[in-house]
C-alpha cells in the first residue's frame, strides 16, 4: 500500500516525501480511511507503531480540503514533550500546507501563558495541549471552540493513570456534541473503555497487537542482587559500540542515584525526572539525541511516547510494577522496525511481578546468567516468595505509627 491511495492534497503528499514516509504502517493503513470517513475511533497499538502520522495525516488533509479555517482540532496529550513531539512532527508534514499549530502545555512564565493565550484567541487550527492547562485556558472564556470539529486523545492511557479523567471530562463539556472523537492508546485497560463509552458515539475499533512489544526486540533478563545493578550495566556498556541507552527506573529518586552512580563510572549519563524544569528537560533530550549523552536515565512518565531514533539498548533497572509499563519501556528500542535489545534486571523480590509481565506478553524471557566476577547472583523462581508478604510487612509499619 502506498500514502498515494489515500488521495491526500499534493502538498501533505511533499511534505510526507519529506519526511521521508513511504509505505503506511499497519495502523496508519487502517486508520486512516476510518478517519477521512469521520467515524469516531478507538485505536490500540503499541508504542513506536506510527500512530501520532495515523491521525495527523487525515486531519490535516480534511482541515485543508475542506477549508476548514480557525480553532478546528484539540490533541489532547499526557505530557508537555508529547505536545512538542507532535507539534514538531505537524511542522514537518505541514511545511507546505498553511495550516496553524499551537502547544499550550504548563510551567513556563507569564510570557509562555501570553503567547499561549493570544494563540488561542487568534484560533490555531491545531491546538496540542496537555489537559491541565488547557482547562485553565477555557474556564477564563476566550477561548472560542463552537468550530471544533475533531478531538483526539493520544496516550489516553496514560493520561488516566495520571489522573485526567475529570480533567478530560470537563475538558469535553466545553465542546460542541457534533465532533469526531479519535482516542489512541498503547494498551486498552477498562477505564479507557469507560471513557470511551462516554464521550464516543459508535465508535470503531483497531486493534494491534496488544501488550506485544514490537517484533525485532531482543529481549532478555538478568537475575541480580540489588548492588549488582551498576557493576553489571558497567560490565555490558564497557568497550561495547553502544551508542544510545535508555535506563529506566520507576522513581525520581532512583532516577537521580542511578545518574549520579554512573557519572562516578565516567559514563556521559543524564537523568531526566519531573523534577526538572521544562527547559533542561528538553536540553537533556536534546543533547542525548544529539549523542552528548551516552546514557538516558528516565522515569516512565517522563520517557513514554518520546520519540528518539535509534536507540540501540533499553535497560530496566528495575521490573515495572505495573506490566504494561515493561511493554512501553521496551518499545523505546527497535522503533519503525529497525532491531534493539531490552534488558530487565529482576531482584529477587521482583520475581512476581516480572513473572506477571511474562504472562501478559505470552512469552518467557531469556534469563542471561550474570558474569561471574560479579560474584553469586539470585536464580528465577518466582513461586519461591509468599505471596503477600510485601503487605504485611506494610502493615505492621502503618500499626507501629
Ligand atoms: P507511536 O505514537 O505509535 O508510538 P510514532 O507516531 O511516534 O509512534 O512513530 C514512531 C516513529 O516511526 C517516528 O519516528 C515516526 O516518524 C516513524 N514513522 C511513523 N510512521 C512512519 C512511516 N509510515 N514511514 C516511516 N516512518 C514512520
Ligand atoms: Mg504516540
Amino acid at each position: 500500500m502506498k500514502f498515494s491511495e489515500f488521495n491526500f492534497t499534493p502538498e501533505l503528499m511533499d511534505g510526507l516525501n519529506a519526511m521521508g514516509f513511504e509505505t503506511p504502517s499497519p495502523v496508519q493503513e487502517l486508520a486512516i480511511p476510518e478517519i477521512i470517513a469521520d467515524k469516531d475511533l478507538i485505536c490500540c497499538a503499541q508504542t513506536g507503531t506510527g500512530k501520532t502520522a495515523a491521525y495527523l495525516l487525515p486531519v490535516m488533509d480534511k482541515i485543508q480540503k475542506n477549508k476548514i479555517d480557525g480553532f478546528s482540532t484539540l490533541i489532547l496529550v499526557p505530557t508537555r514533550e508529547l505536545a512538542m513531539q507532535i507539534d514538531q512532527q505537524m511542522e514537518g508534514f505541514g511545511y507546505f500546507v498553511s495550516i496553524t499549530s499551537l502547544s499550550v502545555y504548563g510551567g513556563g512564565d507569564s510570557s509562555v501563558w501570553d503567547q499561549q493565550k493570544r494563540g488561542l484567541m487568534e484560533g490555531a487550527d491545531v491546538v496540542i495541549a496537555t489537559p491541565g492547562r488547557m482547562i485553565s485556558h477555557l474556564n477564563l472564556g476566550y477561548v472560542n471552540t463552537t468550530k471544533l470539529k475533531h478531538l483526539i486523545l493520544d496516550e489516553a492511557d496514560r493520561m488516566l493513570d495520571m489522573g485526567f479523567y475529570e480533567d478530560l471530562m470537563q475538558i469535553v463539556n466545553h465542546l460542541p456534541k457534533e465532533r469526531q472523537n479519535l482516542m489512541f492508546s498503547a494498551t486498552m485497560p477498562s477505564n479507557i473503555r469507560k471513557l470511551a463509552g462516554t464521550m464516543m458515539t459508535d465508535p470503531e475499533s483497531i486493534n494491534i497487537a496488544i501488550s506485544k512489544p514490537a517484533e525485532g526486540v531482543l529481549q532478555a533478563a538478568y537475575m541480580v542482587y540489588p548492588e549488582q545493578k551498576i557493576p553489571l550495566i558497567n560490565t555490558l556498556l564497557t568497550d561495547k559500540d553502544i551508542k544510545s541507552v535508555i535506563i529506566f527506573s520507576s522513581t525520581k529518586l532512583n532516577v537521580k542515584a542511578i545518574t549520579k552512580d554512573l557519572k562516578k563510572h565516567k559514563f556521559k549519563a543524564a537523568g531526566i525526572q519531573s523534577d526538572l524544569e521544562q527547559k533542561e528537560r528538553e536540553e537533556v533530550l536534546r543533547d542525548f539525541k544529539n549523542r552528548k549523552y551516552q546514557i538516558l536515565v528516565a522515569t516512565d512518565i517522563i520517557a513514554r511516547g518520546i520519540d528518539i531514533d535509534s536507540i540501540d539498548l533499553v535497560i530496566n533497572f528495575d521490573v515495572p510494577r505495573d506490566a504494561e509499563d515493561y511493554v512501553h519501556r521496551v518499545g523505546r528500542t527497535a522503533r519503525a522496525e529497525t532491531e534493539g535489545v531490552a534488558l530487565t534486571f529482576i531482584t529477587p523480590k521482583d520475581q512476581i511481578d516480572f513473572k506477571k509481565i511474562e504472562d501478559l506478553i505470552e512469552s518467557e524471557v531469556y534469563k542471561i546468567p550474570v558474569p561471574a566476577e560479579l560474584g553469586e547472583a539470585p536464580e528465577y523462581n518466582p513461586k519461591s516468595r509468599p505471596a503477600g508478604k510485601r503487605k504485611f510487612v506494610k502493615k505492621k509499619n502503618l500499626k507501629k505509627k
